[in-house]
C-alpha cells in the first residue's frame, strides 16, 4: 500500500463502488477498502432491486432528491452499457375507499417531488390493466422498474477500475486518527494491522457506517448518527401464481415511515416475493421466521385475493440500516461533510437505506462535488 492516498473509500456495497466510479480519474489514488472478501455480500445484495421512482419522501429531502436523479441516471446507464432490467412500473393501491384520501395525497407528494408520469387510476382502470388485482384506486408509476444489482454492481467496479482506483478485499478499517493535513486509516487484513495517510475519507459502511463515524472522531449520539437495524422478511410465491400480476403491486406506505407495506415483488425472470415486512432487531440475522407466512399472506389478501399461505415459502432476509428509532418520526439519508465538526476531508453516508440502491448515482454525484472543494 502507497504511503499517502488522495482518497479512502470504506465499504464496497453500491454506494462505495457508485462513489469511486464517480471520484476516481484525475490522477486522484484512490482506494476502496472492504472488509469482506468480495464487493457487495451485504445490504446491497439483499434488496428488491426496485429502482423506485421517488413518491414517499418529503419534497426536498435528500431521499426524494437523489432518488428522482438516480432513477433516471440508472436506466441510462442500463441502455447503454447492457445491464439487465425491466420496466414494468407499479400500482400502489387504496383497498378501500377510506384509503383513497391518502393514495390521492401520496400522488400529489409525487408530482412535488417531480416524478414523472404518474396517473391516478379508478377501480376499473386497475381491473383493466391487472384483472387479479383487487383496488378501489391506485397510483400508476411507470418509471418504477427492476436492475440486476449485481450487474449494476459490476458495472461501477469496472468503471471505477478503469480509471484508476483499486480495491482491496479482506481489509477492515479499525482506527481513523486525525492528522494535520488528511487522517491516518489502519487497517486489519491476513498479515496484522497497518497504517496509511489519506487526505479524504469516505464512510460507505453500511450497517456499520455510525462506528466509522465514530471511529473518526464524531460524537454519533449528539449528532443522531446511530443506526437501528431494521431487518425485512422475504417470502417467495409458488411459481404458478407468479404471472398473475404483470407489474409491482404495493399497499399504502405504513402511516409511521416504517415501510412501504408488504408488497410483491418481480425478478428479471419474472419469479415473484412478497415482501420485506420491517422488524427492529439488535442482531445481524438473516434468516427467515416461518411463522410469519400466514401474516404475510393476510397482509396482502386484501389486494391479491389468489395469494393463500400454503404458496408462501422462506425466502431471504436483508437488514436496513435506519436512523429511524422504533417509534420515532422520518429521518433523511446523512450525506456530510464534516468540516463544521472539525474534521475536514470526512464523508459520512449514514443511514443509507431504502431506496439507496436506487440513489446510488445521483448520491455519487453529490459526494464528488464535495471532494472537488477538497482535493
Ligand atoms: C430488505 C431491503 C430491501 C431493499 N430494497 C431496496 C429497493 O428495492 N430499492 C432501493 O433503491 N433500495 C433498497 N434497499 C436499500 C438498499 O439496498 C441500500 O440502501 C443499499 O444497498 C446500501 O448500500 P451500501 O453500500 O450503503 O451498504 P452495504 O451494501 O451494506 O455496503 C457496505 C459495505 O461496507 C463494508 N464495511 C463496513 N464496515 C467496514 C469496515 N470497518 N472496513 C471495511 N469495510 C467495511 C461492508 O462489509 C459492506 O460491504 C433495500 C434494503 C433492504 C435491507
Amino acid at each position: 500500500m502507497p504511503d499517502r492516498i488522495d482518497i479512502t473509500i470504506i465499504g464496497a456495497g453500491i454506494i462505495g463502488l457508485a462513489v469511486a466510479a464517480e471520484v476516481s480519474g484525475n490522477r486522484r489514488q484512490v482506494f476502496v477498502l472492504e472488509q469482506n472478501e468480495r464487493f457487495g455480500m451485504e445490504t446491497s445484495s439483499r434488496s428488491s432491486e426496485v429502482l423506485h421512482s421517488g413518491i414517499y419522501y418529503p419534497p426536498d429531502s435528500l431521499k426524494a432528491i437523489t432518488c428522482v436523479r438516480g432513477n433516471a441516471l440508472i436506466y441510462e446507464r442500463c441502455r447503454k452499457y447492457g445491464i439487465g432490467y425491466t420496466q414494468p412500473g407499479k400500482l400502489i393501491v387504496a383497498t378501500n375507499k377510506n384509503e383513497i384520501g391518502r393514495l390521492e395525497w401520496l400522488f400529489q407528494r409525487g408530482i412535488n417531488n417531480g416524478v414523472k408520469k404518474l396517473k391516478l387510476l379508478s377501480a376499473r382502470e386497475v381491473k383493466n390493466i391487472e384483472p387479479n388485482v383487487e383496488a378501489a384506486a391506485a397510483i400508476y408509476s411507470p418509471s418504477t422498474g427492476i436492475v440486476d444489482s449485481y450487474a449494476l454492481m459490476g458495472y461501477f467496479l469496472t468503471h471505477a477500475r478503469e480509471k484508476g482506483a483499486d480495491f482491496v478485499y479482506r481489509s477492515e478499517v479499525t482506527a481513523i486518527d486525525k492528522t494535520a493535513s488528511g487522517y491516518l486509516v489502519t487497517v486489519a487484513d491476513d498479515s496484522g494491522y497497518s497504517s496509511f495517510k489519506t487526505a479524504v475519507v469516505i464512510n460507505c459502511a453500511g450497517l456499520e457506517s455510525d462506528c466509522v463515524a465514530a471511529m473518526s472522531g464524531v460524537h454519533i449520539d449528539e449528532y443522531g448518527y446511530k443506526i437501528h437495524y431494521r431487518k425485512g422478511e422475504y417470502f417467495s410465491v409458488a411459481r404458478e401464481k407468479c404471472r398473475l400480476i404483470g407489474r409491482l403491486i404495493y399497499p399504502l406506505p405504513e402511516t409511521d415511515d416504517t415501510g412501504l407495506g408488504v408488497h410483491t415483488n418481480l425478478n428479471l425472470e419474472g419469479k415473484m416475493r412478497l415482501g420485506p415486512n420491517s422488524i427492529y432487531v439488535n442482531e445481524i440475522d438473516y434468516t427467515v421466521d416461518e411463522t410469519h407466512r400466514e401474516a404475510f399472506a393476510q397482509s396482502v389478501k386484501k389486494f391479491l385475493p389468489f395469494i393463500e399461505a400454503d404458496d408462501l415459502d422462506p425466502d431471504t432476509a436483508g437488514i436496513r440500516p435506519t436512523l429511524q428509532k422504533a417509534g420515532g418520526g422520518f429521518r433523511d439519508f446523512i450525506i456530510a461533510e464534516e468540516s463544521g465538526k472539525g474534521l475536514p476531508g470526512l464523508i459520512n453516508l449514514v443511514g443509507i437505506e431504502s431506496p439507496g440502491l436506487t440513489s446510488a448515482p445521483a448520491i455519487a454525484e453529490m459526494v464528488s462535488d464535495m471532494v472537488s472543494e477538497i482535493l
